[in-house]
């Protein structure tokens, strides 16, 4: 079955109902951020969003004043679930880069973010911080097993969407990404929510930041409690300083080595059995703060030429 298909039908049947309709799903929309716009991202040139790397990457995926929600290292039901029931409250969508250890180990909360209408990619197999210091095999079965393990426990298609751990990327291994029509993502606003404690530290941090750089890619983690409570000052702070979200989509999911996803079913068999629910529910569809269909852009960037240059490679491992 292809539940993307079965997902653009159920989000159509809510759209024609109209407006009235979604505003009352959304359960408070009297606070609702919304989604302003779906960008749906046609992956197979390899691209590179946001501005944390050195390397050649894409211009122009976010206007002024536009935001993207990512969330890495989880699923981990206690945070994860949080956050989505405060992302539900504001009607609004995010991107979780997910750790394929902690969704097949999590295949519940995994199909939870699905299930809600989330975007998922992934962040490695089990988040070595830093891709560069393995051999170039391991740290492609890194990226390889993260897709087969986060794909398994999604129990449906994902993005072909990457974030490497530490944000610690080289020329060889995007050029790999870039080989299996990958996108990786980078970011432009860091809530340093791994090293801050109090939730009031993170949302002020965030929010400063965010208005210093008018908008941009967000990266919080779903892995501790304090950034799950940060996050309705979050978004109530996006909202009240005009900030837009934009929701990423992929074209098409990726698809993971055939070889890689068998060897990991007996994993996924051992997750507890009351995380071993099947996929579920109507998916809530990406609203306007006004209850409409958001508008649609879609974006294939090129190609580029990523030809791995071992000089430029050596010379950026020996950077701290
Ligand atoms: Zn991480």
């Amino acid at each position: 079955m292809n539940v993307r298909i079965v997902t653009l039908s159920l989000a159509l049947l809510a759209l024609a109902g109209a407006g009235p309709a979604l505003a009352a799903s959304c359960a408070h929309p009297e606070t609702a951020l919304g989604v302003s716009r779906v960008i749906e991202i046609d992956t197979s040139g390899g691209p590179i969003f946001g501005s944390a790397t050195k390397r050649e990457k894409e211009h122009d995926l976010l206007a002024e004043n536009e935001v993207v929600l990512t969330f890495d290292d989880g699923p981990v039901p206690w945070v994860t679930t949080p956050i989505l029931d405060t992302l539900d409250q504001y009607c609004t969508k995010a991107t979780f880069f997910a750790v394929g250890e902690m969704a097949i180990s999590h295949p519940a909360a995994m199909k939870d973010v699905i299930a809600r209408g989330h975007t998922v990619g992934t962040h490695t197999w089990s988040h070595p911080n830093n891709l560069k210091r393995l051999t170039f095999d391991k740290a492609k079965d890194q990226i390889e097993r993260g897709f087969a393990a986060v794909t398994l426990g999604a129990g449906t298609g994902i993005a072909p969407f990457f974030r490497f751990p530490g944000l610690n990327d080289s020329d060889e291994l995007l050029a790999y990404l870039q080989s299996r029509g990958i996108a990786s993502f980078t970011v432009d606003v860091i809530s340093n929510d791994s090293f801050i404690g109090s939730p009031q530290s993170i949302a002020d941090r965030t929010l400063k930041q965010v208005t210093a750089r008018r908008g941009g890619i967000l990266l919080f983690h779903d892995l501790k409690r304090p950034t799950a409570k940060a996050l309705p000052a979050i978004l109530a702070g996006l909202k009240a300083k005009g900030f837009k979200v934009v929701h990423m989509r992929a074209k098409t999911d990726i698809v993971p080595l055939a070889t890689l996803d068998a060897e990991l079913q007996p994993l996924l068999a051992k997750a507890p059995a009351a995380a071993l629910v099947p996929f579920y529910g109507q998916i809530p569809p990406a609203v306007t703060v006004d209850g409409l269909a958001p508008a649609q852009t879609d974006i294939a960037p090129p190609a580029r030429s990523r030809i791995p240059d071992a000089d430029a490679s050596q010379q950026a491992s020996k950077k701290p």
